[in-house]
Formats: C-alpha cells, sequence, structure tokens
C-alpha cells in the first residue's frame, strides 16, 4: 500500500467497519466512529435536512462538474431502448433521468430516503421527458427490494461512500444484475497531483461547509461530507471490493484529477 493509501484509509478496515473493545462494530460516519448499526439512521438525518436544497448544492459545490463526470458515466454506459437501469442512492434521479434521455428503456431509482426522492419527483414532474418510465423505490442498498437478475444495468453515484456495509451492497449489485449486465459506480476520492491536493483540500475544508451553512442552512451535513470523502477506501480497495463481490473486468478512471473515480465491471 503506498503512503498516500493508507492516508486515504486512516481505519483500514477492509469492509470500512471496525470491531468496538465490547466486540461490536463501528463504522465511520465523517471523522466520527459509530455504531454500525446507528450509521443508516445519521446518513438518513443528513440527507433528509438537505433534501430541498441538494440539486442546488451539487451543482454550487463542483461547479456543475458533477453533470460532466455522470456524462461520462452515460457514456461509458451507453442506455439501450431495450434495458433497464437500477440507480441505488439515486437521490433526485438526476442520473436515471439522464439514461431515459439517452435512450433506455426503464430506470429504477432506489434510495433510503423518501425525502431526496420527493424532491426528485418534483423536478422530475418538469425535467423528465418520459415520466413514466422513472420508477422510484424507497429501499437500502444493502437489501435491494428487487428480484434478482432482473436489471441491465446498476448505478451508484456518490452512494456508496455512505453505506454502512460496502460488501453487503456489492454483493446485492451482483446479485440484481442479468448475467452480461454492468456496474458504474462514480465516487469521491482524493486528487492525486499535489498541487491539485492542496488546493482541494482547502477548498473542501473551507469553501463547502460555509456554502452549506448559507445555501441549505445546514454546515454539520456538508462537514460530513467532507470528512466522509477521506475516510472512503483508496480507488484500488474499492475495485478489490467490487471484485471480492464477484464483479468481473473491474476497472478505475480518475476524473477530474482525480477528484472522482469511475469504478466499472460486469456481471458475466
Ligand atoms: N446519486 C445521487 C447523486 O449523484 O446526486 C445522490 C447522491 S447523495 C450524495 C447520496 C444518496 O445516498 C442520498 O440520497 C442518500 O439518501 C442515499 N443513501 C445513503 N445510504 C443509503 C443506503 N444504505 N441505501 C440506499 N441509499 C442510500
Amino acid at each position: 500500500m503506498t503512503q498516500r493509501q493508507s492516508e486515504q484509509t486512516p481505519n483500514p478496515g477492509r469492509h470500512g467497519e471496525r470491531p468496538r473493545p465490547d466486540g461490536s462494530d463501528t463504522a465511520d460516519f465523517g471523522f466520527e466512529d459509530v455504531p454500525a448499526s446507528d450509521k443508516a439512521a445519521h446518513v438518513r438525518a443528513v440527507f433528509e435536512r438537505v433534501a430541498d436544497r441538494y440539486d442546488l448544492m451539487n451543482d454550487l459545490m463542483s461547479g456543475g462538474i458533477h453533470r460532466i463526470w455522470k456524462a461520462i458515466l452515460l457514456d461509458r454506459l451507453n442506455p439501450r431502448p431495450s434495458e433497464t437501469l437500477l440507480d441505488v442512492a439515486g437521490g433526485t434521479g438526476d442520473l436515471a433521468e439522464g439514461y431515459l434521455r439517452r435512450g433506455g428503456r426503464t430506470a429504477i431509482v432506489c434510495d433510503i430516503n423518501a425525502a431526496m426522492m420527493t424532491a426528485g419527483r418534483r423536478r422530475a414532474a418538469t425535467t423528465a421527458r418520459r415520466p413514466d418510465d422513472l420508477r422510484w423505490v424507497c429501499g437500502n442498498a444493502e437489501h435491494v427490494p428487487l428480484p434478482t437478475c432482473s436489471v441491465h444495468a446498476y448505478t451508484i453515484a456518490f452512494g456508496i461512500r455512505n453505506v454502512t456495509d460496502r460488501p453487503a451492497a456489492l454483493a446485492e449489485a451482483y446479485r440484481v444484475l442479468k448475467p452480461g449486465g454492468r456496474f458504474l459506480c462514480l465516487e469521491f476520492s482524493l486528487p492525486t497531483l499535489p498541487l491539485l491536493d492542496a488546493a482541494y483540500e482547502a477548498y473542501s475544508f473551507r469553501v463547502i461547509p460555509l456554502l452549506g451553512e448559507v445555501i441549505a442552512k445546514d454546515r454539520d451535513s456538508y462537514q460530513y461530507l467532507v470528512e466522509s470523502i477521506r475516510r472512503f477506501p483508496a480507488p484500488s480497495q474499492f475495485a478489490g471490493l467490487v471484485e471480492d463481490a464477484g464483479l468481473a473486468r473491474v476497472k478505475v478512471q480518475a476524473l477530474s484529477g482525480g477528484i472522482a473515480t469511475l469504478t466499472t465491471g460486469w456481471r458475466l
């Protein structure tokens, strides 16, 4: 492991969980360690608080670059008119909408947080070209409420970082994909270029929580965002988890100097 990788994972438990002295598990919640059984509730509360301002904050924080990353993912996926996408941790559904706009047949957004999907439905009522082909399902990535071998593509954008049991979520990705189906995950990572690294660090800790405070009236949620990025495994470690779940031909692509990473694979 490089020094850089070990810095990105101060607690490099392969599954993001660590045993406590009393034998129970903890999970990372930003820089805090919380009982693993509590993390989903903490994450749910974060996204409930920011749901109504989520899309606006995404554009402001990233200067719109998240749209380019999602377009790159959709380019790789190349939606086909006979295919169904499951977008897990799909939030307000912009990726799913993009999938339909590019010619996919059906897109299912699955998210643990009803408030995020309510905000998404409201937006999609005016922006989605084919709202009837966009479905919304409330569910946990660790127990996807869909049958085995039921979708052609599984995507998760900026969601896996928030999941408590990531191997369970990846096992579910494998389960719901049809043989020949594709897995695509976008997640934040840390820049690999030294100068970008320093600027990104300053921007993350000084500007993003401030934007959260001013725009979403919630500094803590955006502090969680920047901290959780630093606790997430390095791209090569995450790719190892994807392979462990049974996905094949796993590839990693750094985007924007490593600020985000696209990890792809296939269920063969
Ligand atoms: N995919 C959207 C995007 O790219 O804008 C939303 C990403 S947002 C940063 C993370 C989303 O993950 C939230 O909507 C949150 O409710 C959802 N989430 C967190 N934990 C989850 C879980 N265990 N299962 C399903 N969704 C989850």
